[in-house]
């Protein structure tokens, strides 16, 4: 029989101090909670076999699959803007890559499967909470057309984890991506001085995503070109949908381009840009509207490592590099305006100020981001009105609206833009703390509600409501 998961590594070859190779830790009493069955067949792998024993068993870590060659990523990284030499994976294990059904090698990895050489003072655990909520934000993301990591299984272990709130039932993650190399992979090898890790590490990269830029004239350049091109267009896509990543820091960034780490990420009720969640971010660091910055910044120590890698001469390096990134605030502003153009219905060309207007007024009157855009989409005047306290500004800019419209809002461009279900702070932690009652009913129906987040399904309309003033959540955290 060939193997379940038809692993095709090509990680494990890189240089020995990419990684430690390691197998999971063992776990008492497996339970699997859920498994993606669509993933899996985009992966090769059947369906069928998710529910055996034997899945039960690799996604647990109790047995390491045919194929698969777990290792711990070495990667550094800038937190919160302080630099941290080595990071690693700490609670994570790379089990290995497939190929999957279009012909994109994925990563399928393991998070909370134990200690490694990188774990630091951590146990290496998760808790079931966050393992929940990547599952559950990591699809939502996918569904709602970003791009993301995957959630491919979650377990319960049977058995605890020590954390602030106290012992917590443990759990296992698969995550499937399209690489986990990020812009702290680089940093590790630049932090070291490894010319030739970092060139070995650049050029698997650019083989592995961004194969044209092997092509060009400089192809360390067309890969920073392209990374930052990534970057640009992700962010945009973010803050178009209310999301806050809340840990920007350049280990959970990666270099494909896909969002990553959902650890005390939110999506906001009400609309601020200075919108924050995360109980560590104090400053606002990772606010909704500095995300832009923050990615500009990340990028930065991204080119940083490329430099040697450039040209010879430091100069000529740094001028190139400092060209490439200079592109960014113009890429990230033409699709943050796109995309919000396409929210409010404008056309391409609109001038922006009704954006601009439209979401100064979220901000003054404190109103829910989601719903105001969905019922504009679908031109609920009445529900509209009901967001706002006092509806006279509205009014006032529903006729400046109407009027850029000419009553003829690109409805299908709006329907597209603008998702009726997200996944609300307070349903996600009603879903995690069910699943540690052992009720885990509402986290199934919360992830088979946002697989279809633009289509209005009268089953699911409860999920599109914001919290009231006893559910909402106003910190979240990163659970480790
Ligand atoms: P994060 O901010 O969640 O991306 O994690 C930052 C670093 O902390 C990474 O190197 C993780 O592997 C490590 N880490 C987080 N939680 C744990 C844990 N429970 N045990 C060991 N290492 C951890
Ligand atoms: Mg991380």
């Amino acid at each position: 029989m060939s193997n379940p998961i038809p692993f095709d590594n090509t990680y494990a070859r890189l240089p020995e101090r990419f990684f430690s190779k390691q197998p999971a830790a063992t776990v008492p009493a497996p339970q699997l909670l859920r498994a993606n069955t669509e993933l899996a067949a985009e992966l090769g792998i059947d369906p069928a076999w998710l529910d055996s024993p034997e899945a039960l068993n690799v996604f647990s870590g109790n047995d390491t699959a045919e194929g698969s060659e777990p290792l711990a990523q070495a990667y550094a990284g800038h937190q919160f803007g302080g630099f941290s030499p080595q990071l690693g994976d700490g609670r994570a294990l790379l089990l290995g890559e497939v190929v999957d059904q279009t012909g994109i090698r994925r990563d399928i990895q393991l998070k909370g499967s134990g200690r490694t050489p990188f774990s630091r003072g951590g146990d290496g655990k998760s808790a079931l909470g966050p393992v929940l909520r990547e599952y559950i934000v990591s699809e939502a993301m996918h569904a709602l057309g970003v791009p993301t990591t995957r959630a491919l299984a979650a377990v319960t272990t049977g058995e605890t984890v020590l954390r602030q709130e106290g012992h917590l039932a443990g759990g296992v993650f698969t995550r499937v991506a399209s690489s986990h190399i990020r812009v702290g992979t680089f940093q590790y090898f630049y932090n070291q001085n490894d010319e030739d890790a970092l060139r070995e590490l650049a050029d698997y990269t650019i083989a592995r995503h961004y194969p044209d830029a092997a092509n060009a004239e400089d192809p360390y350049i067309a890969l920073l070109e392209r990374v930052v091109e990534a970057q640009a267009k992700l962010i945009p896509q973010w803050m178009a949908l209310g999301f806050i990543h809340g840990v920007m820091n350049t280990d959970n960034t990666a270099i494909s381009g896909e969002t990553i780490d959902f650890g005390p990420c939110a999506f906001m009720d009400d609309f601020h840009p200075n919108c924050v969640f995360s109980s560590i971010d104090r400053n606002g660091r990772y606010a909704w509207g500095n995300q832009a910055n923050m990615a500009s910044w990340n990028l930065s120590r991204f080119a940083e490592t490329l430099l040697s890698l450039i040209s010879g001469e430091p100069d000529a390096a740094l001028e190139k590099a400092k060209q490439t990134l200079g592109t960014f605030n113009r890429l990230f502003r033409s699709e943050y305006d796109n995309r919000f153009r396409a929210k409010f219905g404008l056309a391409a060309d609109a001038p922006l100020d009704l954006v601009k207007s439209g979401l100064s007024l979220l901000t003054k009157h404190e109103v829910d981001f989601t719903l105001f855009f969905r019922h504009l989409t679908y031109g609920n005047r009445s529900e509209l009105s009901a967001l706002f306290q006092d509806s006279a500004p509205l009014d006032t800019w529903y006729a400046n609206w109407e009027g850029a419209t000419q009553s003829a809002p690109d409805t299908a461009a709006m329907q597209q833009a603008n998702p009726v279900l997200i996944p609300r702070n307070h349903r996600v932690e009603q879903a995690i703390q069910a699943a540690y009652r052992n009720d885990y009913a509402p986290f199934h129906q919360l992830v088979d509600a946002l697989a279809k987040p633009y289509e209005d399904r009268a089953e699911y309309a409860s999920y599109e409501q914001a919290p009231q003033a006893h559910e909402i959540v106003h910190q979240t955290f990163c659970g480790t």
